[in-house]
């Protein structure tokens, strides 16, 4: 299998990049951000109990988010491999990701951080907001929490993997093709 985790801040283009990612290599897209909000448009308990920290921009309890994210990795047991974007958020997150992948006989083939600025990730979001529909996305306080959050608790799963020598950094800007290229050359260098 291949998985690979695609990393960065909110905003940076992790979403845009795994739709392309998922065609070339043929991977399943797993973003837990969006299976938070198709559980919230649907009013389903889960997303329920999601809505209050996802309004703030704070980050969903692990025991909500790791059984969600368990889940669909064991309901879809004959995929190649796995894009997981938005996931792991901190390191019980990765912990628990590496036993899932296990039991699969698997492990993470490599981590992939997208940097991009904290200005250029404001600017983006907003940009965004104006026709995602997300209340996230639209409230500049919010958005500065997030990259805070992401800084704060979610960085570390970077030094994670990179003592396991599977991180790698990549230049976030520029256009969706030059980023894109830049992700594929270190994908076909990765140890599969
Ligand atoms: P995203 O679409 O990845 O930006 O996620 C939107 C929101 O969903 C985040 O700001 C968090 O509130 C929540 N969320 C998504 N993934 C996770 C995760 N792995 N752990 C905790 N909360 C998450």
């Amino acid at each position: 299998m291949t998985n690979l985790i695609l990393f960065g801040p909110p905003g940076s283009g992790k979403g845009t990049q795994a739709d392309k990612l998922k065609e070339k290599y043929d991977l399943l897209h797993i973003s837990t951000g969006d299976l938070f909000r198709f559980n919230m448009k649907n009013d389903t308990p889960l997303g329920q109990k999601a809505k209050s920290y996802i309004s703030k921009g704070e980050l969903v309890p692990d025991s909500v988010t790791i059984d969600m994210l368990r889940s669909r990795v064991e309901e879809t047991p004959d995929v190649q491999g796995y894009i997981f974007d938005g996931f792991p958020r901190n390191i019980n997150q990765s912990e628990h990701l590496d036993k899932i992948l296990e039991k699969r006989g698997s492990s993470v083939t490599g981590l992939l951080m997208l940097e991009v600025a904290e200005e250029e990730i404001v600017k983006r979001i907003l940009n965004r907001g104006k026709t995602s529909g997300r209340a996230d996305d639209n409230d500049e306080g919010i958005i500065r929490n997030r990259f805070k959050i992401y800084q704060e608790e979610t960085t570390p799963v970077f030094d994670y993997y990179d003592k396991q020598g599977k991180s790698h950094k990549i230049d976030g800007q520029g256009s969706i093709e030059e980023v894109f290229e830049r992700l594929c050359t270190v994908i076909d260098s990765l140890k599969k």
